[in-house]
């Protein structure tokens, strides 16, 4: 029976091991190291831990290391340094993308996609004008993350900060796509990043970012991640303005929310982010700041970011000015609550919030569906 390779990149060290064990010959003893050098190298090279030929052929036959290939890099240059955002083609020819973003002190955030589009609809954002095209597979999610690592060139052996601090890079999943509608192969994601057998990357330094998926929510509570880190899209304080720019809420709204973030907490000194997307004349009067307090009062432990609106390829308002939002985010102190502001980076090149995704993919997948299915001649 001929075995097709399984990717490597969607299991943790444990599970590699168990397969391992199945379909390589004495192939148990080795995978730690082969899994460990397939991660940090980002390709399956079974000759580079010691092993001969026949073993390394073994190894290939029952598993695969694919990435993603990079189709674009745009650049941004920024007071923090500079923001890129990584375009990359798939195996079906569809793309998705990644940003790389400057925090200071030589730290940055990642930026990853779970999906290739996004079915939520919301309508300050680019990738929801694209509609939904497909699920992220568990590989390619960490595919993109070692194609990150080598392009903006994040090593696992980042030199120390001056102040002798190591430089911790973090990653959110605020790319395109709900991720917690993805939420089975974000989740064993997350797992395969965490597996200290491989990349280690701790879980307080993955944030799971949701516009309000509520039995994702639950999913996420029930894997179990401790230190994981969740941020819920609020963008506005009522049902009536929710519904009117977010189609999530029309169907959960802001109470059900409110309940399964209640139930969500993984540990008692858990801080829940509150992205709020601030919207000129839309959602930043002072009743707003009122109702996110609101909103805020039974999670505990919140950290409210606000983000400035960034106008797309069909902007909704125009950007906030500076006043506009620091007379925000002084209401949200006035109320009591913790505010961070989120400087924008990437606006120029559509890397920021909202501004990723490409509305011609969903017409040239169409076209390519539709060439497969035409008779070929012979
Ligand atoms: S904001 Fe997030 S959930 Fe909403 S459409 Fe965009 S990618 Fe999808």
């Amino acid at each position: 029976m001929t075995i097709i390779p399984f990717p490597l990149l969607s299991l943790t060290q444990p599970e590699v091991k168990a397969r391992a064990k199945e379909h390589v010959a004495r192939g148990a003893g080795a995978a730690n190291l082969v899994y460990r050098d397939a991660l940090t190298r980002g390709a399956l090279a079974p000759e580079e831990v010691g092993l001969g030929s026949v073993a390394a052929e073994a190894w290939r036959r029952a598993f695969s290391v694919d990435l993603p290939e990079v189709k674009d890099i745009v650049r941004e240059d920024g007071p923090l340094g500079e923001t890129a955002k990584a375009v990359v083609a798939l195996h079906d020819g569809l793309e998705s993308e990644m940003v790389w973003i400057p925090m200071g002190r030589g730290r940055h955030t990642l930026c990853l996609s779970s999906q290739v589009g996004c079915k939520m609809g919301c309508t300050f954002c680019e990738t929801g004008r694209m509609g939904l095209l497909r699920h992220l597979a568990v590989s390619e999610i960490v595919g993109q993350l070692l194609v990150a690592r080598r392009v903006f060139g994040w090593s696992p052996d980042d030199p120390e900060n001056p102040d002798g601090k190591r430089r911790h890079h973090n990653i959110v999943f605020m790319g395109m796509g709900e991720a917690l509608d993805n939420a089975d192969n974000v989740i064993q994601a997350i797992r395969v990043m965490n597996d200290p057998g491989g990349l280690g990357i701790a879980q307080e330094r993955i944030t799971v970012c949701t516009v309000g998926r509520v039995d994702g929510i639950a999913r996420l509570k029930d894997a179990g991640f401790k230190r994981l880190n969740l941020s819920v899209s609020l963008n506005a304080a009522t049902d009536a303005q929710r519904d009117a720019i977010m189609p999530v809420n029309r169907k959960t709204k802001l109470d059900a929310l409110q309940a399964a973030l209640v139930a969500y907490r993984p540990r008692r000194n858990f801080t829940l982010g509150v992205n709020y997307c601030l919207m000129p004349g839309l959602n930043d009067q002072r009743e707003d700041a009122t109702g996110i307090a609101s909103f805020c009062e039974p999670l505990e432990r919140v950290l409210v970011n606000v983000i400035p609106y960034n106008p797309g390829n069909a902007p909704l308002t125009r950007a906030p000015t500076d006043d506009e939002i620091d007379r925000f985010i002084g209401w949200l102190r006035e109320e009591g609550l913790p505010v961070r502001k989120r400087i924008t980076k990437g606006r120029s090149v559509m890397a920021a919030c909202g501004q990723l995704g490409n509305v011609e993919l969903r017409a040239r997948a169409r076209e390519d569906k539709r060439k497969r299915q035409l008779p070929t001649k012979s």
